[in-house]
């Protein structure tokens, strides 16, 4: 399980959380929603290890990311954590192919296998035929999906994602959350996403609702 606890984080004089307290269990899926700027992507980046809160503590099973050194934190972002951020997230002199394969590269697999592996999410995720263009010159809701390839091609053992559907029509965000519903279930990836929509909300098993820097999380969905 990963869990913040009392967590506050300030931004300069701007206090982002303030005592936010979250839990969520291995292979569930978690929904954030809340106003724009009530914390929700301040929290998703404390409880991913990107944010150091500056009181509480965010625990990942037996061990405690709050306490880590920055190396430790970056090793347990590469080797277990997948991410898609709200804001550019590719990089845009890669192909989207490399952008997809740079997290197994980075974990030492081989270029061959690696964009062998990359190329089968192309398919999936409806880019087919788009591997080799400069991920700089992908529409918007292409790059979104390119981005959740790359977050999902090593298998990670808990994806963090920050307005995964924010810029897919519909049937797109629809067939994304499938994507994200199968790794939960198949994989058992603890899936934490940030959303606007209660549509992609209804996915989750749970949702936690932040209004200034802190959580209310509710344990059924209301339909
Ligand atoms: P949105 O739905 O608009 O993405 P959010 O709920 O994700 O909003 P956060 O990005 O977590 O909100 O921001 C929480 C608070 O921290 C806001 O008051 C915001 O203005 C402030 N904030 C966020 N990032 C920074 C930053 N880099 N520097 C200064 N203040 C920041
Ligand atoms: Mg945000």
């Amino acid at each position: 399980a990963l869990e913040a606890r009392d967590v506050e984080y300030s931004f300069g004089s701007t206090p982002a959380l303030r005592g936010a307290s979250v839990a969520v269990e291995a292979g569930e899926i978690l929904a954030i929603m809340g106003p724009s700027g009530s914390g929700k992507s301040t929290l998703l980046h404390c409880l991913a290890g990107i944010l150091v809160p500056s009181a509480g503590q965010i625990h990942l099973g037996e061990t405690r990311l709050d306490t880590m050194t920055e190396t430790q934190r970056s090793v347990l972002r590469r080797q277990r954590f997948g991410f898609v951020f709200q804001f550019g997230q590719l990089v845009p002199e890669l192909t989207a192919a490399e952008n997809v394969a740079l997290p197994l590269l980075l974990n030492g697999v081989r270029r061959a296998p690696a964009m062998r592996e990359a190329d089968g999410w192309f398919e999936r995720l409806d880019l087919g035929g788009l591997q080799s263009r400069r991920s700089g010159e992908l529409s918007g809701g292409q790059a979104q999906r390119v981005a959740l390839a790359r977050a999902l091609v090593a298998k990670p053992e808990m994806l963090f994602a920050d307005e995964p559907t924010g810029a897919l029509d519909s049937l797109t965000g629809e067939h994304v959350m499938d994507l994200l519903v199968d790794a939960a279930r198949g994989q058992g990836t603890t899936v934490i996403l940030v959303t606007h929509e209660a549509r992609v909300a209804a996915y989750a098993d749970r949702e936690a609702i932040v209004r200034d820097g802190r959580v209310t999380v509710l344990d059924r969905i209301p339909s």
